[in-house]
């Protein structure tokens, strides 16, 4: 992050803008939109204002020369083009420490302005670090197109509500809750569908907001666990569910299979608990884990386990869901693209093929003893494709397993590694070459896959033709 957005409350005193043309005019018609009071030096002597609506007054042109204008009061410096003007005028405000934008001169602004979608009391920025206004226009189409109409009248119907029912709800996460209700609730979409008055009526109709929020008898709020999938790594492969679940949290408890882009989608106010192994660390174990989200269910608090891929998928989550059940916490489960899957996608391995491949086994081999204890007998069909997790170190105890079962050592595999990450890696080749693959990926988590199709993917398809290229150049 280049520039910290904030949203800055410029009735506080006067902007001074510098300049004359299209560019400053657009600038105007924002700072007016903004409610800002405005000191402007037309450098052209221009100061038509037809088009500007300034219906309460807020600009004020001034002659004169804008370098030697007292900046008492002022409380950010505008400033068109850059030439010398522009660059003198920064130096000026920064001088004495006022914010300052020189337009298209990122070397002489201290602040940007972003692309700006504007609903009312619901505003969003979206800035590019000054690099691509194409990118951020594109982006903010993106925004418009998500955004209800009336978002705007939403937020500021319970601006309007706030002050008179966050009194009456003691606890944070209680007010929090109710609020989250009225929003996701039947009130919220009347507001959005238009029907303020009885979007009104409704809010005055609930009665008791402490028990609408969902307190006990005790005035306390329910506590509840989330089992979350995180996928394989890219953020943007989360849920709407799974990120509705990452913003709605109080705890968070995290493996260490989680990315740190993932961790950023967290609600911000929401404490963070790694709970996995950690360089070398070995993780608290399974029942210090359900102890921690019992006992946050049981404080009122929204907890979340965030877990690689899916918590289902080698994820330990039915031991918690066990450990929920027998607490009488209430609890959900949230499905993620399990690793296997993230690999399949990237590296176009598709795991049924019509009559190559009709079934598909998981697996783990963690270690040698995992192997040892995997029924090889039944992976002797050559129509299954197996997908390993867990199975870097076993990898040679794999390969053993699969060629006693009767597999060709010819079958395809592929390990693929750091799935749907930026330093993701892939090796493919044949099953007696397993343990030599392993040994080409820079670390794990690997997932491996064995079987035809794996003859299907990108990998594979690049190295043929690499081959074939080779061939080709060979002198004859
Ligand atoms: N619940 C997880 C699996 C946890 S077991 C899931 O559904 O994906 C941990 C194993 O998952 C690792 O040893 C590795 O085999 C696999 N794995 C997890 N993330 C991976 C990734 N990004 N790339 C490759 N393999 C991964």
């Amino acid at each position: 992050m280049q520039y910290l957005p904030v949203f800055l409350d410029l009735k506080t005193g006067p902007v001074l803008l510098v300049g004359a043309g299209e560019l400053v005019r657009a600038k105007l018609r924002v700072l007016l939109a903004a409610g800002a009071r405005i000191r402007w030096f037309a450098t052209d002597g221009n100061v038509d204002l037809a088009g500007l609506r300034d219906d309460h007054g807020q600009i004020q042109c001034v002659d004169g020369d804008p370098l030697s204008t007292d900046l008492a009061g002022v409380i950010a410096v505008l400033c068109a083009g850059a030439g010398d003007i522009g660059v003198a005028m920064s130096a000026r405000a920064r001088a004495v420490g006022l914010p300052v934008n020189v337009m298209d001169d990122l070397t002489h602004s201290s602040f940007i302005f972003p692309a700006i979608v504007d609903r009312g009391d619901v505003v969003v920025a979206i800035g590019t670090g000054g690099t691509s206004p194409v990118v951020a226009r594109r982006v903010r189409e993106r925004i418009e197109a998500l955004l209800p109409a009336r978002i705007g009248e939403l937020a500021s119907f319970i601006g309007e509500f706030r002050k008179t029912i966050n009194p009456v709800i003691a606890e944070m996460p209680l007010r929090r809750r109710f609020w989250e209700r009225i929003v996701d609730g039947p009130i919220g979409t009347l507001v959005l569908a238009g029907r303020k008055a009885e979007a009104e009526a409704a809010l005055h109709g609930i009665g008791d907001p402490t028990a609408y929020a969902g307190a006990d008898q005790a005035g306390r709020s329910e506590g509840h666990v989330t089992l979350v999938g995180a996928g394989p790594g890219d953020p943007d492969l989360l849920t709407i569910k799974a990120l509705r679940a990452l913003q709605d949290a109080d705890v968070v408890y995290y493996d260490e299979l989680v990315t740190p882009e993932i961790l950023d989608r967290i609600r911000r106010d929401a404490s963070r608990v790694p709970v996995g192994r950690r360089v070398g660390k070995p993780g608290i174990g399974q029942d210090a884990v359900n102890k921690l989200l019992i006992d946050a269910a049981r404080e009122g608090k929204r907890a979340v386990r965030l877990k690689g891929g899916d918590c289902f998928v080698f994820g330990r989550g039915g031991e918690e869901v066990d450990a929920l059940r027998k607490a009488g916490v209430s609890y959900a489960i949230v499905p993620g693209i399990t690793a296997g899957l993230g690999a399949a996608a990237q590296f176009e391995v598709p795991l049924t093929f019509r009559s190559k491949a009709l079934r598909i086994t998981f697996l783990t081999a963690h270690k040698e003893r995992d192997a040892e204890a995997v029924d090889w007998s039944v992976l002797t069909d050559t129509k299954m494709t197996v997908v390993v997790y867990m199975g870097m170190t076993a990898a040679p105890a794999v390969r053993a397993g699969l060629l006693a079962a009767g597999r060709s050592p010819q079958t395809p595999v592929g390990v693929f590694a750091k799935v749907t990450r930026a330093d993701a890696q892939a090796a493919v080749g044949t099953l007696d070459q397993l343990p030599d693959l392993v040994a080409r990926i820079d670390g794990g988590p690997a997932i491996l896959i064995i079987g035809d199709v794996v003859a299907h993917s990108a990998p594979w398809r690049q190295q043929n033709l690499s081959r074939v290229i080779a061939q080709l150049l060979e002198p004859a």
